[in-house]
């Protein structure tokens, strides 16, 4: 796990190493459906009856046998008695004889004798007892069959997904009211640099406000988590000796942002060292070459660089991936899809570039992707005006205008 000093890790090795090493944490919670949006399931979840529950209409309409449809060959319609009704919630407990149909609503109860349902647009009523079929529907047409969706014992849900508002309607089908999910992760977080000041605070010569705690607070707000939120700690041994041990405590993992670049690292890397176990890397990636990772005691520790694009790129590719694997989240990559670039990307070879891009949609329907602006890592305009980053690889340079770049939608990042 040691980097020899010259040597850089890519960016898809730093993954791999980080999210080998992540289990899930312990405790399940039993959460009430509403409770349970964005939460990740724990256990699998299995269908106790089929659904739809009973053979219902898909259309408003006309019920009958397909058996009246057996000798009609030649005929252009098909009239028969009107028996009775079906209306959902309001079944139809009757027989129905040969020659004989009901009306039906939307989601009525198919009743037993009937399998076929004729849309209402193509039938007349001569009168209030007979139904006149203008257009003949094929046999076991716009009928919904029980089980269809789901069957009795079938698993529809299973361990890692997070729920989405169509799981909750999904569980609410099967009049499920809570589920297990993994309890909530707990991450602490902090600032370190003596130039840094917190908003209410006035600033001095050579100050800056601290804004890698309100975009660090908004990226883990986003994965649903409990917050803990540790202010600035100055650039002293002691305090950012008592702050690490103080978070690890309390949180699941820890997450900083500035002191890990050569220079300052040094002391930070020698309290971590006593404190517990961290690996400091140089990856092959712009923005966001330096990053420490490791464990205090039963705590995962990220410290992420100090600039404030480094630490939202960085986040994504690395510490999001590991809280969705903490949280027992299946799926915990960043999704990447292809655009094409509508102008020249420049870059060097050396490092995996996250440039920040707006991705747009062509009046044809291709995906077009642009610079967003200055590419600094201080620069928030662009990452504020970015909605993807353009993922340029290590070794190659430049892009021009019109070829294929690889791109991940924030949407995504996020999802
Ligand atoms: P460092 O990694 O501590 O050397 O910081 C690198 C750059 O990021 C410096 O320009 C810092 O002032 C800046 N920086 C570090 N932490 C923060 C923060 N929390 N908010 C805004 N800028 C920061
Ligand atoms: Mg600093």
């Amino acid at each position: 796990m040691s980097q020899n000093d010259n040597q850089f890790l890519s960016v898809s090795e730093v993954q791999k190493r980080i999210i080998s090493d992540i289990k899930a944490i312990d405790g399940i919670e039993q959460v009430d459906l509403r409770q349970a949006l964005n939460r990740i399931l724990a256990k699998d979840v299995t269908a106790t009856f089929d659904s739809p529950p009973f053979d219902n209409s898909g259309m408003d309409g006309y019920a009958f046998s397909s058996k009246e449809l057996n000798d009609i060959a030649g005929q252009s319609s098909l009239t028969l008695r009107i028996a009775g009704q079906s209306f959902a919630g309001h079944p139809y407990f009757g027989k129905i004889a040969s020659g004989e149909a009901i009306r039906i609503m939307t989601g009525a109860q198919v009743p037993e004798g009937v399998d076929t349902v004729v849309i209402q647009e193509h039938t007349e009523t001569p009168d209030e007892n007979t139904v006149k079929i203008t257009t003949i529907p094929k046999a076991f047409a716009n009928v919904r069959k029980a089980g269809d969706d789901l069957t009795t014992g079938q698993t529809f849900l299973a361990r890692g997904k997070k729920l989405s508002p169509t799981d909750l309607a999904f569980l609410a089908t099967q009049g499920i009211a809570e589920v297990k999910a993994t309890r909530k992760l707990r991450v602490a977080f902090f600032s370190t640099g003596d130039e840094l000041r917190s908003i209410g605070e006035t600033l001095g010569e050579g100050d800056i406000y601290d804004s890698n705690r309100y975009s660090l607070y908004g990226l883990l707000k986003n994965l649903d988590i409990e917050l803990i939120d540790m202010g600035v700690i100055p650039d002293d041994r002691s305090a950012i000796e008592e702050a690490f041990k103080t978070a690890a405590n309390v949180a699941d993992a820890v997450i900083t942002s500035g002191a890990v670049s050569v220079g300052e690292a040094d002391f930070v890397k020698e309290t971590l060292e006593k404190l517990g176990q961290i690996n400091f890397w140089k990856i092959a990636m712009k923005p966001g070459k330096p990053l420490a990772f490791g464990s205090i005691g039963d705590s995962l520790f990220f410290g992420l660089p100090g600039n404030p694009v480094s630490v939202i790129a960085t986040f994504y590719q690395f510490v999001q991936p590991a809280l969705k694997r903490m949280k027992g989240q299946d799926i915990v990559l960043p999704l990447m899809i292809k655009a094409k670039t509508t102008e020249l990307l420049k870059k060097r070879p050396g490092r995996t570039d996250f440039q920040r891009g707006i991705l747009e949609q062509s009046d044809n329907g291709k995906l077009m992707v642009r610079n967003a602006g200055a590419q600094a890592s201080h620069v928030l305009t662009s990452m504020s005006r970015a909605n993807c980053f353009m993922v340029i690889p290590a070794e190659i340079g430049s892009i021009e205008a019109g070829e294929m770049v690889d791109v991940q939608p924030f949407e995504g990042l996020i999802g």
